[in-house]
């Protein structure tokens, strides 16, 4: 790696690189499953109409492997919807909208969140060449998908709106493309809007990654600018990968989906030889030996082949039942032909864990079997079950990011109709412990604690230690003061800052993840009228003074409201946790006493009045048509609130209880 690089810009790279987020959803839910049925029947028509597609004309030279990287919302997937039209993978229609993001909910929020491939035959200087495409998500909780994308590729195009600049995605994105030395393509896209600056965006590429503004290609991926530029320039630029049709088969899975039909998809990068249907073929990480069902191409609905030969990227279906057997990261060889593992990946690390309950519990079984589901499709969501005496039987699940939690949570009441309780989320904490009796019981020293109501009393540990990641913030000059006071207030130090050009800046800090994970990047938004982008990645553990604050409801404990803050903040998060709550718990028949408590001690208090009346009591006999409409708003006002105690607490009442305002 080039580390003078980084030296010569002043950028101070974490070495420690967090094993990324990675979410891998697909095809469980019922929109998807009925979209499976009908491109099967798509195939088996396209199937009898015409040959499987004959892959063996794409030979190594002629493939280029590329991902798109860059910052949330800088054209990643609308340059991708150009790219497949052009290349004829999608008819033109004129109103193709990031075709590649199929889940509902990427539709809704208009993120991507599952990187997607397309295989594209593309016509250059009379040959057909096969291009091989990945899309991937810009947010920092899926940055596992880029990098994982990446290890499939031998280029990226690094995409950078004209108007914003370089942002703190794009920063982050462009490190794991140049750590896994690819071929880095930058395009300067949105050169249509009116405040377009392409030759200041060039001016950053140079200054921040080094790379000649003379390789910058401006592009208007909504009106299709000079796209196919970005075509020639992938043949002319991008290196084809190094493997050899006549070596023994070898690939790399690189991601995997459940299908209830056919079991587990896997997306396959060859790294050496062919593959064929019936091919039995051996996965490294089990040694398990499979029959080869299915394979093909994605463009980017599936197209079967017969085989698939070196420095393709495909899929294979080879009766797999579950995603464990499919490892993202294992290798897959010949049976008769075994082979040396390629290197894989880390595994996905949680960042935050939270609880998860049914809102009922009679939902419970519904609730498992659909958290069981989703799992499978999303294998770096980490799941253990867990029970407490408010909320009765559920799960402590792992995310990567709290929008990843969010993502999966929605998922869940989109797809599988479930209500589900999220308590707040915490970061994994670790105690060094010093009570001999505790070390014997868990059978090591340093223990991690993944729900606060385990926190160890403080004279049971020698230290506590909390998870550190560095963080990135890029904006303009003008929100550097508070910017700054906001770091400070988040514990952050400040380990260097630089103008990426005459008004940007990019600040590095060291952070407690604790202190930015709920609602940093939100505040960070709105006092810097949404110019100011953040990133993060692990940077280790620090020893911290913790301490843990317990609350109450009308005198009974809820566990699931257990926090952990640091011991200067006992007292001011103890009160705003106690007015949170205060806020989001709606009046009752009865008074209500919330209270914040460090041990035995009582830090702070609020009340929730009672009601005077009940509000049906004023309905009289009459008005039966309001009557009904009193009762059914109070039902489903019902089913968003999970008893506790005689106590109505709205469900996201958890996670909002956190937020700071
Ligand atoms: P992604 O998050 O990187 O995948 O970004 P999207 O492709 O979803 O695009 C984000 C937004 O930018 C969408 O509203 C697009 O319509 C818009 N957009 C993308 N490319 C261009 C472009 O070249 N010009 C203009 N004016 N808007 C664009
Ligand atoms: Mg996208």
């Amino acid at each position: 790696m080039n580390v003078s690089l980084f030296r010569c810009h002043g950028l101070f790279l974490p070495f420690i690189k967090h094993c990324p987020p990675y979410i891998n959803i697909s095809h469980t839910n019922r929109r998807c499953v009925i979209t499976h049925r009908r491109m099967r029947r798509d195939f088996s028509t396209k199937a009898s109409q015409q040959d499987s597609l004959d892959m063996s004309k794409f030979p190594v030279e002629r493939i280029r492997n590329f991902s798109i990287i860059a910052h949330i919302d800088h054209g990643k997937s609308t340059l991708a919807d150009r790219l497949l039209e052009m290349t004829g993978a999608i008819a033109t229609t004129g109103n193709n909208k990031q075709v590649l993001d199929k889940l509902q909910v990427e539709r809704e929020r208009g993120i991507t969140v599952k990187a997607q491939t397309a295989s594209l035959f593309y016509q250059h200087e009379g040959q057909t060449y096969l291009l091989n495409l990945i899309d991937t998500p810009g947010h920092v909780d899926f940055s596992y998908e880029v990098s994982r994308s990446i290890s499939a590729c031998q280029g990226v195009l690094l995409i950078v709106d004209a108007n914003q600049g370089i942002q703190a995605q794009t920063v982050a994105n462009f490190y794991l493309a140049f750590e896994a030395q690819l071929t880095i393509i930058p395009v300067i896209n949105k050169i249509d809007l009116k405040n377009a600056d392409p030759e200041r965006v060039e001016k950053q590429i140079e200054k921040v990654f080094d790379i000649p503004k003379e390789e910058c290609i401006r592009i208007s991926a909504k009106l299709g600018t000079n796209v196919d530029q970005v075509l020639q320039e992938v043949v002319k630029r991008i290196p084809p990968p190094s493997a050899g049709v006549d070596e023994p088969f070898k690939a790399l899975v690189f991601d995997s989906t459940f299908d209830h039909y056919r079991g587990v998809v896997a997306s396959v990068a060859l790294f050496g030889g062919r593959v064929s249907r019936g091919d039995k073929i051996v996965s490294a990480y089990l040694g398990k030996t499979y029959e080869v069902n299915e394979l093909g191409v994605l463009r980017p609905d599936e197209h079967p082949t017969e085989t698939l030969y070196a420095g393709q990227v495909g899929y294979v279906i080879a009766g797999m039942k579950e995603v464990k057997e499919a490892q993202i990261g294992d290798t897959l060889y010949l049976q008769k032909q075994p082979v040396e593992a390629l290197p894989g990946f880390k595994p996905a690390k949680p960042m935050v864990f939270a609880g998860m309950y049914p809102v009922d519990q009679s939902e419970y079984s519904a609730l498992h079997s659909a958290v069981e589901k989703l799992t499978l499709n999303d294998s770096s969501v980490s799941v253990q079950r867990d029970s407490s005496l408010a909320l009765g039987a559920g799960w402590r699940l792992g995310f990567l990011g709290l929008l990843h939690m969010e993502v999966f949570n929605q998922r869940l009441e989109q797809e599988y109709n479930a209500s589900v309780i999220i308590t707040a989320p915490t970061v994994p904490y670790k105690a060094v412990l010093s009570s001999a009796k505790l070390i014997k019981e868990h059978g090591t020293e340093t223990i991690t604690i993944i729900n606060p109501a385990q926190f160890p009393e403080r004279s049971q540990v020698t230290e506590f230690l909390e998870p550190m990641v560095m963080g990135t913030i890029i904006a303009p000059d003008d929100f550097t003061g508070k910017i700054m006071s906001l770091c400070q207030s988040r514990r952050g130090v400040q380990k260097n800052m630089f103008y990426i050009d005459d008004h940007r800046v990019i600040m590095k800090y060291i952070f407690p993840l604790n202190e930015i994970v709920v609602d940093f990047y939100d505040q960070l938004k709105s006092m810097s009228s949404g110019y100011a982008s953040f990133d993060y990645e692990d940077a280790g553990y620090e020893t911290a003074e913790l301490i843990k604050i317990d609350f109450l409801l009308n005198g009974r404990p809820v566990e699931e409201l257990t926090t952990i803050v640091h011991k200067e903040r006992a007292y001011s998060s103890g009160k705003a946790m106690c007015e949170r709550l205060q806020e989001s718990i709606p009046r009752q028949m009865f008074e209500i006493a919330i209270q914040a408590a460090v041990g035995s001690k009582i830090i702070a208090r609020e009340t929730i009045k009672a009601y005077r009346k009940n509000v049906l009591a004023k309905c009289y006999g009459g008005d039966i048509t309001r009557k009904m409409k009193l009762l059914k708003k109070q039902a489903e006002g019902k089913k968003k609130m999970r008893r506790i105690g005689n106590i109505d607490v709205p469900k996201d009442a958890f996670i909002n209880v956190l937020k700071r305002k």
